[in-house]
């Protein structure tokens, strides 16, 4: 096992970052729950949010909130400034080189569902290939099966290794002259991979494909540089990137949203409407139908703000020694099977206990105060790729500490020798 205090030093003397100060930035880290300290290990479902999100949305609706580029006065002015800086800050969060390649959308799920239904339903026809991941997560099947379904197109996967890697061999093996789109996840959400996403796109468009990355689990721990992945969408959610829920953002290439149709109409997205026609708006506008979540997207902007304060690359590097610490932490425990092992890895810890059940995991270290998820984590091929139903998933952020994991191992000890 690797000793606490030599990750705390090694946090420290690199000058990464120091979890104990993070971790006053998140009011709800100082909850009880069940009479316990909350130690908050479900990350990977969603993150908490700082303070200054929290501010952020009451400082909002108490002295900006409006419907935005719609009415002519103060406060629709303030409200409109607010949203679109909150689209500038997650430009340059992303790299992306224009404002106008921004997108808000709810989430991951629907800024999938938006390229399959706009770009997906122009350009996709009968004998067309779709290429994914064994790794994807629902949201990254299911829009893609439908699209597949509706045109008559074939869906291909890329299979994983037993470390949970994507064999990239095979995956160049499916690409061909009827690939349209490939869409592939940056880090697995059930296993933690992370994937040669920047490999993958330039694999991929040797074919002339379209590349989506899917970065909901990668944003809050490593650099999302779209113009480094070189991809035609990015996407992610804010709530996984301690931004509100509701809110995420779709990043495409300029010249990719300026062909593609709006997906839904409404107000908003359009320039000119008479009965007989309508005249829509140019990216982002022509995404964006109806009144959008602004004061969500605000918050966004904020806590994209508050990451970089504290630096994404800090924050992946220490999460990788936390990672680390855990891995060899967890190895203590008795019948304990880590599911995922591949050699690049972020934030996840997804394991099996031999003879316990996972939900029964879940609810004892819940007893305990340790929130963790058991389930399948909405990625069931790839759990039946390891012959599993479901896994206890531990998955990290930067206000987590060796005590938390300490507090995990403890209770996984009591758990295995039945005196939880
Ligand atoms: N893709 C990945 C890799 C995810 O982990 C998730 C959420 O867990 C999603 C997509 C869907 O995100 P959302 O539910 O925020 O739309």
């Amino acid at each position: 096992a690797v000793d606490p205090a030599l990750v705390r030093d090694l946090s420290r003397s690199a000058g990464i970052l120091d979890p104990h100060a993070i971790r006053r930035d998140f009011p709800i880290l100082d909850e009880r729950v069940h009479n316990k300290r909350l130690v908050w290990l479900d990350n990977a479902a969603t993150t908490q949010k700082p303070r200054a999100v929290i501010d952020r949305l009451s400082y909002f609706y108490e002295h900006e909130n409006s419907n935005i580029h719609r009415a002519a006065h103060a406060l629709a002015a303030r409200a409109t400034d607010a949203y679109e800086a909150a689209r500038e800050a997650t430009r340059r969060f992303i790299n992306a080189p224009s404002t106008r390649e921004i997108v808000f959308v709810r989430g991951t799920t629907e800024g999938i569902n938006l390229i399959a239904q706009s770009w997906g339903r122009r350009n996709v026809g009968p004998g067309d290939e779709i290429v994914i991941t064994w790794l994807e997560h629902h949201a990254n099947i299911v829009p893609w099966q439908q699209l597949c379904s509706e045109k008559g197109a074939r869906l291909r996967v890329a299979p994983v290794d037993d470390r949970g890697q994507v064999i990239l061999e095979e995956y160049e093996k499916l690409l061909g002259p009827r690939t349209r789109i490939v869409s592939i996840t940056q880090v697995s959400n059930a296993l933690g991979t992370i994937t040669p996403a920047r490999e993958m796109v330039a694999m991929a468009h040797r074919h002339g494909a379209r590349v989506i990355v899917d970065g909901a689990q990668a944003v809050s721990h490593m650099r999302a540089d779209v113009q480094l992945l070189d991809c035609d969408f990015y996407v992610f959610s804010g709530h996984k990137v301690f931004g509100p829920t509701g809110i995420g953002a779709v990043f495409g290439k300029s010249e990719v949203l300026d062909a593609m149709p709006p997906w839904q109409g409404g107000g908003n997205m359009i320039a000119d409407v008479t009965f007989e026609r309508t005249i829509y708006h140019p990216p982002p506008a022509r995404f964006e139908a109806g009144t959008g979540n602004i004061a969500d997207a605000v918050g966004l902007g904020a806590a994209l703000d508050y990451v970089t304060r504290i630096g994404i690359e800090n924050i992946g590097r220490y999460e990788h020694e936390l990672l680390h610490y855990a891995t060899h932490a967890l190895a203590s425990v008795p019948g304990l099977r880590l599911i995922g092992t591949a050699a690049d890895k972020a934030g996840v810890l997804s394991f099996v206990l031999d003879g316990q059940r996972t939900e029964d995991v879940g609810g004892a270290l819940d007893r305990e105060g340790i929130a963790v998820r058991s389930g399948h984590h909405c990625a069931q091929p790839i759990l039946r790729r390891f012959g599993l139903e479901s896994t206890v998933r531990a998955s990290l952020a930067p206000y987590n500490t060796c005590e938390d994991i300490d507090a995990l191992v403890d209770a996984l000890h009591r758990i295995q020798i039945g005196r939880s």
